[in-house]
């Protein structure tokens, strides 16, 4: 049960509520009690002065020795009350005239308990006091008083009777027990169903997209109102699918173009082979003609496999870079030495400009990787008797690499398209010159291996006169050791 949102909300809510609830009617009781006080400490504040003013006048009234405690008696009648008690007490703390004595008499005696007395002791030592006596049935609020009559000084006690006000006080006491429960209940069930009312949604969203599968990823939820935190979340949620769904068709189309570019090479190796083996008799010449087929075939496949491996790795960020300082430029003055033999065959004048020392911290495997799929596309590319040149310059913290060919350049509609993968500007031309024309990958890895580095590949310019390809690679030692 406390595995639903709509319950832990509900019981967290009730929680505070309860203990919101509890605070406030505690707060309400103390409020309430201390204004009961005052209110009756400034009604015996009132009384006391209203007894001493009938006092003073029957003290006039009277003559002889007794006449303050039969003056007392007459203020005593006149100013009683069923919840007072009065009492006068001389100088030596004795009773000189007291409520109890006139009938009827308060059915409890207080002033003998030792809690008045321990207020009668404080009273001595202020002129006024307030305090709390214990006695009757909830105890009195005792006011105690110094006057001067005929010559000496008394002290005059009122208690007022607790009950009435304990009364009140219980009664409040009982509401809240009563009030309490029934607002928490009637709260919690309220607090439940806004629960599920606003959880609604969310219910609604997950059963959506518990329905959402590989096989109709191009559904998405239903966005009630997108200026909201849930509309945000189904907003995030289609979003996440929207990628996903790229991801996955990029996935299929790489799927399909690589099963797409083996076959072919597969279909030639199995073709040849069978032509070769449904012959009886063969001469040498056509064996080792059949047998130059299938290691070509062989090559461009194991070519093509290994670019895939490269590439699937590299976007698994599983391709660890081994970097080491070394010379770009001798880097590339090898790489167009070994790219001389390919050039010479097409006759195509290869040329590299003398670069000054430019050293590199890289993996140098890949970056010669690079530079010579850059190298193979310019000789590819270009007709014969052509030229290929190639360039290595210091700019700021970056080198730039370029190679530049005369070939016919790529078509500008199809220039972003290059670095796709199996992106071939002229598939038929790359497969039938059977020249090694690649599946299309070259171009990918190399952009790949120029980001690695934290560097970039870029088509420079391309018309039809020629093309220009160039890496920035990052002239200052590679912070990271891992290619992402
Ligand atoms: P491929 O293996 O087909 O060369 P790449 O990824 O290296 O694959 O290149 C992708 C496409 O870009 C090529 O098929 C080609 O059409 C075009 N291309 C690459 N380099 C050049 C270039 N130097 N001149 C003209 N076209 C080029």
């Amino acid at each position: 049960m406390l595995d639903s949102v709509r319950v832990r909300l509900t019981l967290w809510y009730t929680a505070v509520l309860t203990l919101v609830l509890i605070a406030l009617s505690t707060i309400t009781y103390f409020i309430f009690w201390r204004s009961t006080v005052q209110r009756t400490d400034v009604n015996l504040a009132e009384l006391s002065e209203a007894f001493l003013t009938t006092l003073d006048a029957e003290v006039n009234d009277q003559s002889g020795p007794d006449s303050l405690r039969l003056a007392g008696q007459v203020a005593i009648t006149e100013h009683r009350f069923r919840d007072h008690v009065f009492a006068i007490f001389d100088d030596a703390g004795n009773i000189v005239v007291s409520s109890q004595e006139v009938p009827p008499a308060s059915s409890t005696a207080p002033f003998s308990s030792p809690s008045f007395q321990h207020f009668f002791d404080a009273s001595s030592r202020a002129d006024r006091l307030f305090g709390k006596v214990k006695g009757g049935r909830d105890g009195y609020r005792g006011f105690a008083r110094h006057f001067s009559s005929l010559g000496r000084t008394y002290t005059i006690v009122i208690l007022q009777s607790l009950h009435q006000q304990q009364e009140m006080l219980e009664e409040v006491t009982a509401t809240f027990a009563w009030v309490i429960p029934i607002a928490i209940v009637l709260a919690s069930a309220g607090g439940y169903f806004l629960a599920r009312k606003s959880l609604a949604p969310v219910v609604a969203m997950s059963t959506q997209a518990g329905r959402i599968g590989a096989a109709n990823l191009h559904e998405r939820l239903a966005v009630q109102n997108d200026r909201d935190e849930l509309g945000h979340l189904a907003q995030s949620f289609n979003g996440l699918l929207d990628r996903l769904s790229q991801s996955f068709e990029r996935q299929r189309r790489f799927m399909a173009d690589a099963s797409h570019e083996l076959r072919t090479p597969v279909a030639i190796l199995r073709g040849e082979a069978e032509v070769a083996l449904s012959q009886q008799e063969r001469s040498l010449e056509e064996y080792r003609e059949s047998l130059g087929v299938l290691h070509q075939e062989a090559e461009r496949l194991t070519h093509i496999v290994e670019d895939l491996f490269t590439l699937t790795r590299a976007d698994a960020g599983q391709y660890p870079l081994q970097p080491r300082d070394f010379y770009l430029d001798e880097l590339i003055a090898e790489s167009v030495h070994s790219a001389r033999t390919l050039a010479l065959a097409k006759k195509i004048c290869l040329n590299l400009e003398e670069a000054s020392e430019s050293p590199i911290h890289a993996d140098e495997s890949l970056l010669r990787r690079m530079i010579l799929n850059l190298l193979d596309n310019a000789i590819k590319y270009t007709p014969e008797g052509g030229s290929v040149s190639v360039t290595c310059r210091r700019g700021g913290k970056e080198y730039a690499l370029s190679i530049t060919d005369t070939g016919g350049g790529i078509p500008a509609d199809l220039q972003p398209r290059i670095f796709e993968r199996f992106f071939r500007a002229d598939k038929a031309r790359s497969r039938t010159e059977n020249d090694g024309g690649g599946a299309g990958l070259g171009l990918s890895i190399s952009r790949w291996i120029a980001e690695a580095h934290h560097g970039r590949l870029e088509l420079t310019h391309s018309n039809p006169a020629g093309s220009t390809f160039t890496a920035y690679l990052p002239a200052e030692p590679l912070p990271s050791a891992t290619g992402s």
